[in-house]
């Protein structure tokens, strides 16, 4: 089973996709985990990619598209995988479709969590506070959070009617907490199997 989990930054998609990961055996890829081990490692694709995420801003589709591409191949993935965190653009959404038909797999759900957007200020506020400072990611910022909410509705927001016209697009609500958010996900993956 091959899904994806879509929302803004703070819905929660991380949390979701680990917890899917323990139950359900699916491999969780993260794309911002992906980018800050490449930070971590001091790369030059790494050097390159804090700018701009420290920024709010997207890391560019081609490179996103190749991590991606690459890891799905992986043996870990086999069972099936949780995209966290990508695609994050149309395009992205479409060199997925084209990877995975070349690669006989296929996409069994897309669910968006969705969230009140002035309680994420409170989230992530609440998370800056318990973080020690030496802890925090670079994009944790209350300022960076409304570049990044102003990013998700221009550039990404646009994949939810390409999947829902497919057929294929959940929704939950991502105010509930992580458990019945959690719960509301394992109903949809019942019914996709
Ligand atoms: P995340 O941990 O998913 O919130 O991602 C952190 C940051 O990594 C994002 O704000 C972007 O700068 C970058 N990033 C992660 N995934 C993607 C993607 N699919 N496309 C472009 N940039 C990404």
């Amino acid at each position: 089973m091959n899904i994806i989990l879509l929302g803004p930054p703070g819905a929660g998609k991380g949390t979701q996709a680990k917890s899917l990961e323990r139950d359900h055996g699916l491999k969780q890829l993260s794309t911002g985990d992906m980018l800050r081990a490449a930070i971590a490692s001091g790369s030059e694709l790494g050097r390159k990619a804090q700018v701009i995420m420290d920024a709010g801003q997207l890391v560019s589709d081609d490179i996103m598209v190749a991590m991606i591409a690459d890891r799905i191949e992986q043996p870990d993935c086999a069972q099936g995988f949780i995209l966290d965190g990508f695609p994050r653009t149309v395009p992205q959404a479409e060199a997925l479709d084209t990877m995975l038909a070349e690669k006989d797999k296929q996409l069994d759900a897309v669910i968006e969590i969705k969230v009140d957007e002035e309680a994420l200020f409170q989230r992530i506020e609440t998370r800056i506070a318990e973080t020690p400072a030496d802890q925090r990611r670079g994009d944790d910022s209350a300022e960076t959070l409304r570049t990044r909410l102003e990013v998700y509705h221009r550039q990404t927001a646009p994949i939810l009617p390409y999947y829902r016209e497919r057929g294929i697009l959940r929704t939950v609500d991502g105010m509930a907490s992580i458990e019945a958010v959690a719960s509301s996900i394992d109903e949809i993956l019942k019914e996709a199997v």
